[in-house]
């Protein structure tokens, strides 16, 4: 069994940075995740996307401001449990208590600190035909590594941030990005917006607003985005990438 003062349950930026909290105060941590790796969201889901929010970073990439957050609390020497999902908290006679996880690891303490974000969260995926058969062949959900997109035909669905940053961020690497929304205004920052708009007026990108993606064509590997205008016109693009970016929906797991 592990012994610690503090079990914290989820391993994002707020776990991580609770450790460091706990450090000033002298108390040891063990931090679990249901991910096999430290940083939550960030390193799970956008890894390689800019932030713009960070007080005293103009601008920080997600996994730069995880393993900085690591070498923060590095000091306090925190222990870890990845890939393991917490199921189970027990309260002892004493007051402390023991935290189990999916692979019955126990973890001995006196707090337990639940910094589980929403939960483990799943992309939305939007009803077109074909989608799920085109996964990992062209379709993808989120982007891990934007240079696996370099000189590529790139189709992004989505009127949120993601879409947004993630345009303005692959103009500079893939070869042709098209962003498709159903409106012609976006959900995402007014700022994030009137670069996108800004790109698009200098040809960096290319913009169809009132437009849905209706089809997907292909054979093995996505070759073609169907684009359904307002008028109910459809244009093929030749793409080697379509990513629908329409939010993630979170999974509440036990502790929730
Ligand atoms: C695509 C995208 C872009 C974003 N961009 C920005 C941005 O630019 N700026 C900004 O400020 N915010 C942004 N956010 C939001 C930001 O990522 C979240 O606010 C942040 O991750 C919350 O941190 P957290 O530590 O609370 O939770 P999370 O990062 O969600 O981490 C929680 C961790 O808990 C784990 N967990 C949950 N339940 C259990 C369990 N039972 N057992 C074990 N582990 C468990 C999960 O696996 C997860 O790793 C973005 C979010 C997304 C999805």
């Amino acid at each position: 069994m592990i012994t610690t003062d503090i079990c914290i349950v989820g391993a994002g930026p707020v776990g991580l940075f609770s450790v460091f909290e706990a450090g000033l105060l002298k108390m040891r941590c063990h931090l679990i995740d249901a991910l096999p790796q430290v940083g939550g969201q960030l390193s799970e889901i956008y890894p390689q996307k800019p932030i713009y929010d960070i007080p005293g970073y103009p601008t920080i990439k997600a996994q730069e401001l995880v393993d900085n957050l690591m070498a923060q609390i590095a000091p306090f020497k925190p222990t870890f449990t990845l890939g393991e999902r917490v199921e189970k908290v027990e309260r002892q006679p004493d007051g402390s208590l023991i935290v189990r996880t999916s692979d019955e690891t126990e973890v001995h303490c006196q707090v337990m600190v639940i910094a589980g974000g929403l939960g483990c969260f799943e992309p939305r995926k939007p009803e077109i035909p074909d989608l799920e058969r085109f996964e990992g062949k062209g379709v993808a959900y989120m982007v891990k590594n934007p240079e696996k997109f370099r000189d590529k035909n790139v189709v992004i669905a989505g009127g949120g941030d993601s879409a947004l940053d993630w345009t303005a961020y692959l103009a500079d690497v893939a070869k042709n990005v098209t962003l498709i929304h159903r409106s012609d205004s976006f959900r995402g920052a007014p700022d994030s917006a009137e670069k996108v708009f800004k790109l698009a007026q200098h040809g960096r990108i290319n913009l169809l607003l009132q437009s849905n993606v209706v089809g997907l064509n292909g054979n093995g590997h996505l070759k073609e985005v169907v684009v359904a205008a307002k008028d109910k016109s459809t244009t093929q693009l030749s793409s080697d990438f379509f990513i629908p970016l329409f939010g993630l929906s979170p999974k509440l797991g036990p502790i929730a």
